[in-house]
């Protein structure tokens, strides 16, 4: 496979750049060889600057449910351009995708639009904190909220994949308001609770994680947090950047039925444009600046390319149901066979699963937290990806991501996955 122009243009790139990319795990450092630059993309396929075409198991981190650059989307964002970019001023769009947000997830009465997941998190803390009245919050070791000062602590996603869960720059003031729990552990939060009373604000996490490899939440976890924060009057935000309208049409508070009092959204909202939002209960939504006092805002926030693309997107998913069983069966199908290779193989490596979102650990260890994702051999990964990248596959280039499918993989392209899975596992054993 020929990278030629991939490989000059990261040379240059990192002139100009810091480390070539404008986001860290583009670079492939945890996994080796230099990335690959993308010029294009369609349906289920990337394609690179040398013109390979790889089968793609990443979909831009997770929005491209419905794979790339889908028809739809595209003439929605089109038909949008041809009234302007950018108003900074109400529109139609914002009121229709905030009506039909507030009809999709079940936690979310009024939405604020903004430009970015980490926007979202980093406004949903302040509005926590300014209707709370305490400081402090607990956060998940290994979950990834954005890059917001207050979550760069034990973080997972590109900061654990460089080595830095907890970002020099943060303030030791910052830090200290943000207090770590392991995922999966009620004692821990109980524990936290005791030592810090009527201080917390808010728990914040990823219901289910995807940002320290995929990691599914124990039977009653989730409904033990509801009751602990019911009990302590602490807001639960669950940030459902990656699992909001794919896990179900309400994310993973509609599958477990458990309902925060605060949602962060991101990506698929965007329909693959620059969007996040976060809403939640009425009264705590209504402390926002300009109905109430807590400040948040942005000249770009409600744009109306991202709106119509996101609206288009959210409109299909609303109204076809079978967009999920659809993704289910993709996952089940790709994980069944991933399973049945390892068997074949005669591997025991841990492969957690949940809907269209999967990981490969390569640990024979359960894993159901920050640590015990941390048993993974992470060199191993690395040779994994490159020989799965060999084969025209392309995977998160770290061990600590979720992959996320999309509706565009035949069955056809399923069978090209395992079957490469299948040799490129046998390779590097
Ligand atoms: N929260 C979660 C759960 C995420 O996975 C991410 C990004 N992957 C973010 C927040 C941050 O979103 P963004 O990269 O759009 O700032």
């Amino acid at each position: 496979m020929q990278i030629t122009n991939s490989k000059n243009l990261f040379e240059k790139a990192q002139r100009f750049i810091p480390g070539g990319v404008n986001s860290p795990v583009r670079a492939f450092r945890a996994v080796g060889g230099d990335p690959i630059f993308i010029q294009k993309a369609e349906g289920a396929h990337i394609f690179d600057e040398d013109g390979n075409a790889y089968i793609e198991l990443i979909n831009s981190w997770g929005p491209m449910i419905l794979g790339h650059n889908h028809p739809m989307i595209r003439e929605a964002v089109i038909k949008a351009m041809e009234n302007g970019t950018s108003f900074g001023a109400p529109t139609a769009k914002e009121v229709e995708i905030a009506e039909l947000i507030t009809s999709m997830v079940p936690s979310v009465e009024k939405v604020r639009m903004v430009n970015s997941g980490t926007e979202a998190t980093m406004s949903a803390i302040r509005v926590a904190r300014g209707f709370t009245g305490r400081d402090k919050f607990i956060k998940m070791e290994g979950h990834y909220h954005g890059h917001g000062d207050s979550f760069l602590i034990s973080a997972g996603s590109g900061a654990i994949t460089m080595g830095n869960p907890d970002s020099p720059g943060v303030t030791k003031g910052t830090a200290k308001d943000t207090l770590l729990a392991p995922y999966n552990d009620l004692n821990a939060i109980e524990a936290l609770l005791a030592a810090n009373p009527g201080e917390i604000a808010a728990i914040i996490l990823e219901p289910v994680p995807g940002n320290m490899g995929l990691v599914t939440p124990k039977e009653g976890y989730l409904e033990g947090l509801r009751k602990i924060c019911d009990r302590e009057g602490i807001i639960l935000i669950f940030d459902e950047v990656m699992t909001g309208f794919r896990l179900a049409k309400g994310g993973a508070q509609e599958l477990f039925g458990v309902t925060p009092d605060m949602t962060t959204l991101g990506k698929i909202i965007g329909g693959g444009l620059p969007v996040g939002a976060y809403g939640g209960k009425k009264e705590i939504m209504d402390f926002v600046s300009p109905a109430g006092p807590v400040y948040q805002a942005g000249t770009l926030s409600g744009n109306p390319i991202a709106m119509a693309a996101g609206l288009t997107m959210l409109n299909y998913l609303n109204e076809h149901p079978e967009v999920y069983e659809a993704l289910n069966s993709i996952g089940s199908q790709i994980v069944t066979g991933i399973k049945n290779s390892l068997i074949k193989l005669g591997l025991n490596y841990t492969l957690n699963h949940l809907g269209s979102m999967y990981s490969l650990f390569f640990t024979d260890k359960e894993v159901f937290d920050f640590a015990s994702a941390k048993h993974s051999n992470t060199a191993l990964f690395g040779k994994y990806f490159q020989a799965m990248l060999q084969k025209g596959i392309y995977l998160a280039p770290s061990q600590f991501e979720s992959l996320f499918l999309s509706t565009s993989l035949s069955h056809d392209l399923i069978d090209q996955i395992l079957q490469a899975n299948e040799s490129a596992l046998k390779e590097i054993h």
